[in-house]
């Protein structure tokens, strides 16, 4: 447990290995006499946490997931979601100085890798403690909160593949157990859920998030995750990729294989002819494909081995990626013949975080 239980500011922190997630409760039922008693430095944090939805170049507050009005620990409040890429680590460390912080919070509660790596540069640079806790079970602790706090939390994609009749639809997650939740992060981890205290890792990939991204900036010349999103919107994955058709000239009927699945993700690309007429577009839309293919194949062996029927997929790399969620929702459906649900959650990557901030309950 958290030695700073009831002093605040409340934070949970989750540091990755790519993004670093902060969650900030901002009290909204402060008393006359707490208002008084509380210290300028702390009035001084909150105004500009909550003022401004960029800190520095490369800090965001994510405005469209602020909750209102949640209870944590018997008060009343705000929840904030915060993110910036880890490698800032020094400048935010430099932030919270800055701030008055150091003086002010003497112990963080953390996971994520970077609670033991960063553990160090915590003490030296700004005094603080970091109180640890373990990155999977803040996660499903996180999640579990957060769903059953926010009615419209979880959803489903309908019509997959169909543009124009796809859309996000409600689900109503009130049974969850059993579940299986697929974290994709800057790699992937696989867990199956049976209740809130009994769950185990299965399974995981490295081939995740951080492998889409790092392969796009490498194929494209891209630098930045939007950047890569925006390129595979534009894309077409099917000049890079050999389809079954490309081999059969149609579909592999006896087995079920149509002819426009990806029988070999980037298999076009032997062709110096080919190499040379493909688009930026084109390679950052395959990446993307083949990243969250696999990741789908994997889930979907999964579920089959652990007999469980929804998936619920979670982690940044879904972040402003309607793509990545159809494209897992269409293949969760199809190879499963319709036995399987891929499900997502609004606030994806911020769970650890929460689960973190909670575990001030101890
Ligand atoms: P981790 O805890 O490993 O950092 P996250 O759940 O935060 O994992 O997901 C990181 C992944 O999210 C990246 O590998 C990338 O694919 C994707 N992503 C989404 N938004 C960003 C962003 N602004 N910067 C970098 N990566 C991002």
């Amino acid at each position: 447990p958290c030695e700073s239980v009831d002093s605040m500011p409340w934070f949970g922190m989750d540091i990755g290995g790519t993004l670093c997630k902060l969650v900030y409760f901002e009290p909204k039922d402060i008393t006359r006499d707490e208002a008084d008693a509380e210290v300028e430095t702390l009035k001084n944090i909150r105004r500009y946490l909550t003022k401004n939805s960029a800190y520095g170049k490369t800090g965001h507050r994510d405005t469209h997931l602020q909750m209102n009005n949640v209870s944590i620990r018997g008060r009343r409040g705000t929840l904030h979601f915060i993110r910036f890429p880890t490698s800032e680590m020094g400048n935010f460390l430099a932030l919270a100085k800055s701030k008055g912080m150091a003086n002010l919070v003497t112990t963080v509660c953390a996971t994520g890798g970077g609670a033991f790596k960063f553990e160090d540069n915590f003490k030296k640079e700004v005094n603080m403690n970091l109180a640890k806790f373990d990155e999977l079970d803040s996660l499903i602790r996180g999640m579990l909160y957060i769903e059953t706090t926010n009615p419209r939390e979880c959803y489903y994609w309908s019509n997959p593949t169909d543009d124009s009749k796809c859309q996000k639809v409600p689900y109503d997650f009130s049974e969850p157990y059993p579940f299986l939740l697929v974290n994709i992060g800057s790699g992937v981890s696989i867990l199956a859920v049976y209740g809130s205290e009994n769950y185990k890792r299965i399974s995981g990939t490295s081939l995740g998030g951080g492998t889409f991204l790092g392969l796009c900036c490498l194929l494209t010349g891209c630098n930045t995750f939007e950047e890569a999103i925006e390129l595979a919107t534009g894309g077409d994955n099917t000049t890079v990729d050999k389809l079954v058709k490309d081999i059969y000239g149609g579909g592999y009927g006896r087995f079920g294989l149509p002819g426009d699945l990806v029988a070999s993700s980037f298999g076009q690309m032997n062709s110096k002819d080919r190499r040379n007429t493909v688009t930026k577009e084109d390679l950052a839309r395959a990446t993307l494909v083949t990243i969250t293919n696999n990741i789908g194949s994997i889930a979907r062996m999964c579920a089959g081995n652990e007999k469980i029927e929804r998936v619920v997929f979670v982690g940044n790399f879904l972040r402003v990626n309607p793509i990545a969620m159809k494209l897992l929702a269409y293949a969760m459906d199809y190879w499963s013949k319709g036995t399987l649900k891929a499900l997502f959650l609004e606030h994806e990557g911020y769970f650890g975080a929460v689960g973190c901030l909670l575990q001030f309950n101890g």
